[in-house]
């Protein structure tokens, strides 16, 4: 009799997490990871498509298969090599990559609601090397040529790599105290635990790149004077200024950017204050505006700090909401309620200039606008107030004006993004960017991609230099 293709694959294996009343009392990791077994039961359930569409669909092409096909036979190690030939940090894009969306989502069990969990085997892997203490094996033959890459999120991380490789001398200059970007700042430990960022970051100083922290490239030192010390400049500063709603009562005093909220949370540790300097004020009632990661990042965050009622106010539904599936699934399952179909239409203070009320309007969806989404549109006459003492806006972010303007002679889009050719080089010879910086708000995988391509374009260039002096 032939098998009932259902069987094909058969479901996802499915990983052990924290439990939803345990979690919010900590930022631990959510998800406990696989155990050994678990992994290769996981991995076997793979169909090893010929078409491989799950690589076809990954922005940085990772071998996906061959990965899975060495989890299945239990060899860890030559699974890390792989992905590693591609990605220098597996253990933070099999946690954050929107999958989804890309190599999970075109798996053929994924229709069946049992798409092998690609992410969750890179991160596995991963972690499985870090805790050997296995890394990846190189040789650098050191040349002369400086290279400087500004900034440390994924893009600079994956650049500076890539560029020691080749073995040039790499300085990451970063404007925190720490470096990581995103990874660091935004991303909060109940999804990225700490220890992994920290751990990449330790592994940039292993292979000999310099890091010069609490250095602002424009303002410790001119962006001119950098262009004259080093042979290439690779800027990946990222989109760090926050957009703003622009609605009366905005600079009430509990009105929060997300960017600032989640710096304050997760950088300098505000949910431990006063064991760290930095506090954070918030009421018993939250609204976080918009439905993306760092909307669903900055409500879950705020349940963690004892908040008691958090809500995301969305202009559109849940089934337009940007956000990876897991982190609307988690922030659910924690409590978050998601108000759909409504925008706030002004913030209203007390006389101590506090918020006290959030008036809303009510949405309704019309034809398909600019971003593929349906268009929300107003329905006027339908305001109606909320208690709501702090607000959370998360409406995404540009590159930030501060560097720009130290560098005015980089060529930037209406929305500041720094223009580049294809090889990812700006106007200015020797100059590259990637990342948010080029992109706006975009993703980990993507900066990373860059980050690498890059590298592999500033090679050329030096290399060409050479040929023809
Ligand atoms: C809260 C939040 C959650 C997110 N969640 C996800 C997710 O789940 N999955 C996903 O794929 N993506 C997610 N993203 C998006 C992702 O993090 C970004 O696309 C990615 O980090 C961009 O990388 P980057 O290297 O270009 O810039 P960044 O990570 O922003 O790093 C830029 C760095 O440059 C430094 N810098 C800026 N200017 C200067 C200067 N003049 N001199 C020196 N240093 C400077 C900054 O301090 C920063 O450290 C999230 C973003 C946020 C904010």
């Amino acid at each position: 009799m032939k098998k009932k293709r259902i069987d094909l694959g058969g479901y996802r294996v499915q990983m052990q997490e924290q439990s939803p009343e345990k979690r919010i009392k900590n930022f631990q990791s959510v998800p406990l990871g696989y155990s050994k077994k678990e992994v290769v039961k996981e991995a076997k359930r793979c169909l090893q498509c010929k078409g491989i569409p799950c690589e076809l669909d990954c922005p940085i092409n990772m071998k996906i298969l061959e990965m899975i096909r060495e989890i299945a036979i239990e060899n860890f190690e030559k699974a890390f090599f792989i992905i590693k030939e591609d990605n220098p940090i597996p253990a933070i894009t099999g946690r954050v990559c929107p999958q989804e969306a890309q190599c999970e989502g075109v798996c053929p069990l994924y229709q069946r609601g049992h798409g092998i969990n690609i992410g969750k085997l890179e991160a596995f892997v991963a972690d499985w090397a870090r805790m050997k203490g296995i890394k990846e094996k190189f040789q650098i033959e050191e040349k002369q040529q400086k290279v400087a890459v500004i900034g440390s999120g994924p893009a600079g991380i994956s650049c500076a790599v890539d560029l020691r490789k080749f073995g040039y001398q790499v300085t990451i200059f970063e404007a925190l105290h720490k470096a990581g970007g995103v990874l660091q700042y935004g991303i909060p430990a109940f999804r990225l635990p700490t220890e992994i960022v920290d751990y990449e970051i330790s592994y940039l100083d292993e292979i000999g790149v310099d890091i010069r922290l609490d250095f602002f490239v424009g303002q410790n030192i001119k962006f001119s004077e950098l262009r004259n010390e080093y042979d290439a400049i690779f800027i990946g500063t990222g989109a760090g200024a926050p957009l703003f709603i622009n609605i009366p009562g905005e600079n009430l005093k509990g009105v929060y950017s997300a960017n600032e909220f989640l710096i304050r949370v997760n950088l300098m540790k505000a949910y431990k204050f006063l064991e760290f300097d930095t506090p954070i004020v918030c009421g018993e009632t939250i609204g976080v505006i918009g439905a993306g990661n760092v909307a669903m990042d900055a409500a879950r965050c705020a349940l963690r700090l004892g908040v008691e009622k958090v809500y995301i106010l969305y202009r559109r539904t849940k089934k337009e909401a940007p956000a990876r599936d897991e982190e609307i699934q988690h922030a659910l399952e924690e409590g978050v309620v998601l108000k759909e179909l409504i925008s706030p239409n002004k913030f209203i203070g007390d006389d101590k200039g506090w918020l006290k009320e959030v008036e809303l309007f009510k949405m309704e969806l019309g034809d398909t606008d600019a971003s593929g989404r349906p268009r929300p549109i107003k329905i006027e006459g339908s305001e109606f107030v909320l208690k709501m003492e702090t607000i959370v806006e998360a409406l995404g972010s540009m590159p930030n004006r501060l560097f720009l303007n130290k560098a005015p002679e980089l060529e930037v889009n209406k929305w500041g993004q720094i223009k580049v050719d294809d090889n990812l080089m700006t106007q200015i010879p020797g100059v590259y960017a990637g990342g948010d910086a080029v992109r706006g708000n975009a993703t980990v995988i993507l900066a990373l991609g860059d980050g690498r391509q890059a590298a592999a374009s500033i090679h050329k260039q030096i290399e060409q230099h050479k040929a023809e002096t």
